[in-house]
C-alpha cells in the first residue's frame, strides 16, 4: 500500500495478526503501524475499515496490542495473565459498539463507526483465543529475536515459528550456512592448502 513503511505481516488470526504489527520484539524491533494512517490501512486490510484515525487512537491501539501480547505470552507460558493487560483488553472489548452483519452473499461484515469499535473486535478475538474458546494453542515463536505469540491450529500443535516464510526460513537458512561452514572446515582439514573462497 505504501512503499515508505514496513509491510504488514498478516495472519489468519486477527488478534495475533494485530500483535504482529510490532515484530522482532527481542531484536531490532520493527513498528509496522508508525502513523495513524498506517493503523487505518491495517484495519482496512483486516476487514475493519474505519473513516479516520487520530494519534490518540493509535496510542490506544498500541496499548491494546501490547496488552494482548503480554497476555498471550503469559498464557503460552502457562502463567496467569497480568491484571493490567486483562484490564486493557476488557476495557477495549466493552468500549466498542461493533456489530457483526451477515451480508446478502453470506459473509460476515463488521459495522464500525470508530477505531474504538474496531479495537473492540480485536479485543474480543483476543479473549476468544486467550480463554481457549477456539480450537488451537497459543505459542511463542522459536526465533530468539522474535518471540511473537501465535495461535497454532496445526493438527499436531507443534508449529515452532510465527511464520514459516520469515522466521522459519531464516532459521533454516542459518542452519544451512552453519552446516556449510562445518563441511568446508572438515574439507579443509582433509585437503590441505585448498580454499573454497
Ligand atoms: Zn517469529
Amino acid at each position: 500500500m505504501s512503499g515508505e513503511y514496513p509491510e504488514f505481516r498478516l495472519g489468519s488470526v486477527l488478534a495475533t495478526s494485530f500483535t504482529a504489527t510490532l515484530t522482532e520484539r527481542q531484536g531490532d524491533s520493527v513498528e509496522r503501524i508508525p502513523t495513524p494512517q498506517r493503523l487505518a490501512d491495517w484495519l482496512t486490510v483486516s476487514g475493519l475499515a474505519v473513516d479516520s484515525c487520530a494519534p490518540a487512537q493509535l496510542e490506544r491501539a498500541r496499548e491494546l496490542r501490547e496488552s494482548i501480547h503480554a497476555a498471550a505470552t503469559a498464557t503460552a507460558n502457562g502463567d496467569p495473565v497480568p491484571a493490567s493487560a486483562r484490564q486493557v483488553i476488557n476495557d477495549c472489548s466493552m468500549q466498542g459498539r461493533a456489530a457483526a452483519i451477515l451480508t446478502e452473499d453470506g459473509r460476515r461484515k463488521w459495522r464500525l463507526n470508530s477505531v474504538e469499535d474496531a479495537l473492540s473486535v480485536i479485543a474480543g478475538d483476543a479473549i476468544d483465543i486467550l480463554a481457549g474458546e477456539r480450537d488451537g494453542r497459543l505459542a511463542l515463536c522459536a526465533s530468539p529475536t522474535c518471540r511473537a505469540a501465535f495461535f497454532d491450529t496445526s493438527q499436531s500443535r507443534t508449529r515452532r515459528w510465527c511464520e514459516m516464510n520469515t522466521c522459519g526460513n531464516r532459521q533454516k537458512k542459518a542452519r544451512f550456512i552453519a552446516n556449510q561452514r562445518k563441511n568446508r572446515n572438515s574439507e579443509r582439514g582433509q585437503v590441505k592448502g585448498s580454499s573454497s573462497r
